[in-house]
């Protein structure tokens, strides 16, 4: 049978995942700031830093975008819900530990 919960604790929930997801929109954009500074800071094209803050940029921007359609923290591949620590470490990465290869399958 369905559960029914009180609109009371539905509303504390939609509160808690808000505040959740205005701090890693928090974290999305200083690191942005950052990568972008890197940009301005260093010229020479082919260096290995500029290769990394492109790279950078590019993730942020597209998980911010993905922010402001509603599809954040759910796996690009599998539509699994990423775990929060795993967001508050890399923000910007939108695929589980298991699509994206850092987890060994079992046989
Ligand atoms: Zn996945």
């Amino acid at each position: 049978m369905a559960e029914i919960r009180s609109p009371r604790l539905l509303f504390e929930e939609c509160r808690r995942y808000t505040a959740q997801l205005s701090e890693l929109r928090m974290l999305l954009e200083e690191r942005l700031h950052e990568a972008r500074a890197e940009l301005a800071r260093v010229r020479d094209p082919y260096d290995t830093r500029v290769r990394q803050a492109r790279h950078d940029v590019a993730a942020i921007e597209a998980a911010l975008e993905r922010m402001d359609r509603g599809l954040y923290g759910t796996c690009t591949r599998c539509e699994a819900f990423l775990p929060l620590d795993r967001l508050r470490l890399a923000p910007h990465v939108q695929q589980c530990a298991a699509c994206a290869g850092e987890a060994r399958m079992s046989a």
